[in-house]
């Protein structure tokens, strides 16, 4: 399975991303979790995305789009994906869609995680990230609203929404039952 997460920052969706990459035996592929990690390594592309980081601000799509281009030239996607924090603006989606084209593949669904963001500014204060300061999170909220929800409209023939707010078990079953009412 191909699949895309999409929702507001603090919405659980690296939690689902992980418990649904297990279930479905595919890699969890967030673009976070890269900047991240190419950050600790102090890579030039790390260091490029980090001003950007550090302020809640999208890194630019370009240095985005050619860094989930060559992880998903790796071998274990073969059998699928969860992408998860990508696309974020309509760019990187039309970007992807091309990146799939051209190996006749297409997404199978994408999964929007909805919450409220008020719920979600003291769930994403007590993470600890350096990244998670209340200006930081309000900025991100913003950058949503205004870059990544466009996407939901892009990809409405192929939107799944789920009610975010619960128990992690209790929205992965959520998440399973609806795309499997979807496929069916
Ligand atoms: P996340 O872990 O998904 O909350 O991402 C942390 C930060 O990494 C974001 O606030 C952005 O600065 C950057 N980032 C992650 N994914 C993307 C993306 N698809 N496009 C641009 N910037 C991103």
């Amino acid at each position: 399975m191909r699949l895309v997460l999409v929702g507001p920052p603090g919405a659980g969706k690296g939690t689902q991303a992980e418990q649904m990459a297990k279930r479905l035996d595919v890699p969890h592929i967030s673009t976070g979790d890269l900047f991240r990690a190419n950050l600790r390594d102090e890579t030039e592309l790390g260091l490029e995305a980090k001003r950007y980081m550090d302020a809640g601000n999208l890194v630019p799509d370009e240095v985005t789009v050619g860094m989930v281009r060559d992880r998903l030239r790796e071998p274990d996607t073969e059998k699928g994906f969860i992408l998860d924090g990508f696309p974020r603006t309509t760019a990187q989606a039309a970007a992807l869609g091309d990146i799939l084209d051209a190996q006749g593949l297409g997404l199978d669904a994408v999964v929007q995680f909805e919450i409220d963001d008020e719920e979600v500014v003291q769930r994403l204060l007590g993470r600890g990230r350096s990244d998670d300061n209340e200006d930081t999170i309000r900025n991100r909220q913003r950058v949503y609203r205004e870059e990544t929800a466009p996407l939901l409209d892009y990809y409405r023939d192929r939107l799944v929404t789920i009610d975010a707010v619960g128990e992690i078990e209790e929205i992965t079953e959520r998440v399973f039952s609806a795309l499997q009412t979807r496929s069916a």
